[in-house]
């Protein structure tokens, strides 16, 4: 009688799955097994830069693996929506950029709601963007592009990495602000092409994170017509930014966060929460993170109020600059 009940038990145990018996022992072994973190651009590119660097840290913290997985397409939608409705179990993240706040704005219907089908583990690093262009550009400033383009239309190329990315916003507040409309070059299923087609001079123009472009601005290889901070970047001292260079109020700051799927359990968030801070101030990642111009974010920052404020503050604030920028 006995070992009857203790098998019903067992097979109750075996076939209830769900995270609540997964973690009723607690997350003491958490991970005991990779951890997949999905990356919604591709591979090589700049979120992804940020990304696996971030990811190492927060592994050695946690004493176990995070497996990037690079799920492009659709603006980051793809990859986030794949998270959003991954098991709830600690082993699926997702890694976003600001495309999580811009997405309601670019898109009517996403697979994803942004706030509630997630619960935030905390922001990550801000990341700058620079407007570079070919090395032999004839403008030398970004007034000087600025009529250049005018002058030469659509034989002007940007590139970015599709609709609904932070490049992508990039170009089309600088072609509302500007008037100008260069053609426009789709890298949707990753970016990192594009920094190599533009150094071989194949398209002209790109406005993208400084974890791909800091390199090549200080190799001379690429033209730096601004950042699009608010302030000058003190890694980068000499390259205005694009209000200095007269677009007045033009200011576009990429951040990034670590999101779970909305029900993974607390004691499992909690300890991400607490390797994500203890990884931002790892000397490995300070290192790196400098060497491409991210900064990581304030102890406040890396946590899931943090992010959830950030999240929320951005969408309120993009959602009706992108529909009026789209026509819409
Ligand atoms: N930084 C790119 C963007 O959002 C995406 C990527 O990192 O590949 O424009």
């Amino acid at each position: 009688m006995r070992l009857k009940r203790l098998l019903g038990t067992a097979l109750v145990l075996a076939t209830c799955g769900g995270a609540g018996a997964a973690w009723a022992a607690g997350p003491a072994d958490y991970p005991s097994r990779p951890v997949t973190v999905v990356i919604p651009y591709g591979a090589g590119g700049p979120t992804d830069t940020v990304g696996r660097i971030v990811a190492e840290a927060v592994s050695q913290e946690l004493g176990g693996r995070l497996v990037v997985e690079n799920v492009a397409g659709a603006g980051g939608t793809v990859g986030a929506g794949r998270v959003a409705n991954a098991d709830p179990d600690g082993y699926t993240l997702l890694f976003n950029h600001i495309g999580m706040a811009t997405a309601p704005g670019f898109y009517p219907t996403i697979p994803f709601a942004p706030v509630g089908d997630f619960k935030p583990i905390g922001q990550v690093a801000d990341v700058p963007m620079t407007l570079i262009g070919r090395g032999d550009l004839p403008a030398k400033d970004l007034a000087g592009l600025i009529a250049h383009v005018k002058a030469q239309g659509s034989t002007v190329t940007i590139a970015h990495a599709g609709p609904g990315t932070a490049s992508y916003l990039c170009a089309l507040l600088l072609q509302n602000q500007t008037g100008i409309a260069p053609t426009q070059v789709s890298y949707n299923r990753g970016f990192a092409p594009a920094m190599i087609d533009l150094m071989a001079g194949r398209i002209d123009l790109i406005c993208d994170q400084t974890s791909t472009t800091t390199k090549a601005i200080g190799s001379g290889t690429v033209r730096a017509f601004g950042v699009t901070t608010r302030e000058r970047l003190p890694f980068l001292p000499d390259v205005p930014t694009m209000d200095e260079g007269g677009l007045k109020g033009f200011e576009l700051a990429i951040w990034h966060g670590f999101y779970a799927p909305k029900g993974t359990p607390q004691p499992v968030l909690d300890r991400l929460t607490a390797a994500l801070g203890k990884a931002l101030q790892s000397p490995m990642l300070r290192e790196r993170y400098g060497q491409i111009g991210a900064v990581p974010v304030s102890q406040a920052a890396a946590t899931p109020d943090g992010l959830a404020a950030k999240l929320s503050a951005e969408i309120a604030r993009w959602t009706p600059v992108i529909t009026a920028a789209q026509g819409k």
